[in-house]
């Protein structure tokens, strides 16, 4: 879906809180609540920080730390469990003007991955630090810490044993080892999916400098092992911003690192000259073909934006520049 800017209201601030298998039949009336008011609280959050003249990073941080803050998001709080039963976070900020990023991979101690993040970005010479070295940094830039047992839940850890069952059980009958499903949708299939439904969390925002920032945060994949880390700290991948536009995304990060999405649609915009509207429909076209699963969310100079995904649904809203919020989870006509 794209909404142009010049027949509305410009949008000055765009989110998601992940892709994935999100189908209505599925969702009771209190989730769908739940989804619907934290996506606004969030926006809300962003939204003040923009009219009080503050930076679209700044706006980016205080959006991304509601949903970061909640256990309903793969992200900060409800960051899911790896195989080993830990935390791994990842997450990544760009400011668009000057192209300044910063990004850190597989924290497991760190409140807000985003402010670790944006800690790089604004006080290191680096772009992406991991592991106890990135906690070791944030530490130091007064970055909150919390002990893991913040991050421990019944409910994802419930999500770990059934992804690891399931996927023992795919191993058990057909050797398939890459714990991919067929998508049908039998009971046995359905915990599965909606287990390994992306959870991860972006912001894309344009400040009244006109200059455009983008952060992506994310507790990776259910069940990942060996330290694997996804597209969301990566600069390119899961997240992009420059003087056009800023770009986050959601989905299997194998398929936005090799694709590096995010880049592409601004690639696409400077160098072949297409509208936001097109470049996103081309990237995602490129995906669905790849077979990577996700969306994106992404925001022009202009005041453009586009939230495309090849999911069933994506928790996506945005506000313009006069406060008006809409919030979506469904395809459009769900
Ligand atoms: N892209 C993330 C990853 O692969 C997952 C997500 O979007 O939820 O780590």
């Amino acid at each position: 879906m794209s909404i142009s800017g010049q027949a509305q209201d410009k949008v000055v601030l765009v989110i998601h809180g992940g892709a994935g298998t999100i189908l209505k039949k599925n969702m009771s009336d209190e989730k769908e609540a739940a989804y619907e008011a934290k996506l606004r609280e969030a926006l809300e959050a962003g939204y003040a920080e923009l009219s009080a003249g503050k930076t679209s990073v700044k706006a980016v941080q205080a959006t991304i730390h509601v949903m970061e803050d909640s256990p309903l998001f793969n992200a900060g709080k409800g960051a899911v469990y790896t195989n080993a039963e830990t935390q791994e976070m990842d997450a990544s900020i760009m400011r668009g003007h000057d192209k300044e990023a910063g990004a850190v991979a597989g924290v497991s101690t760190i409140k807000n991955p985003i402010d670790a993040a944006i800690a790089v970005m604004e006080k290191s010479e680096h772009v992406m630090l991991a592991g106890t070295g990135a906690e070791e940094f944030a530490e130091k830039q007064r970055v909150t810490i919390v002990d893991s047992s913040y991050f421990k839940s019944e409910v994802r850890l419930k999500q770990l044993k059934r992804v690891q069952d399931h996927e023992n059980a795919v191993l058990d009958h057909d050797g398939d080892d890459r714990g991919e499903f067929d998508g049908s949708e039998n009971e046995f299939n359905i915990d599965y999916i909606e287990d390994k439904k992306f959870g991860t969390v972006g912001a894309v925002a344009l400040d009244s400098s006109g200059n455009l920032a983008a952060g992506t945060s994310t507790g990776g994949m259910t069940n990942k092992r060996y330290h694997r880390v996804g597209d969301s700290p990566i600069i390119g991948a899961g997240t992009y911003a420059n003087e056009l536009v800023g770009v986050s995304c959601t989905g299997h990060g194998e398929y936005f690192i090799r694709n590096v999405v995010a880049y592409d649609v601004a690639a696409l915009m400077e160098y072949a000259d297409m509208t936001l509207e097109e470049a996103t429909a081309k990237v995602i076209e490129k995906q669905t073909e790849m077979g990577g699963k996700g969306g994106l969310i992404a925001l022009d100079k202009d005041g453009n934006v586009s939230l495309p995904f090849n999911t069933s649904g994506m928790y996506r809203g945005w506000v313009t520049e006069s406060g008006e919020i809409t919030i979506e989870i469904y395809e459009a006509g769900e």
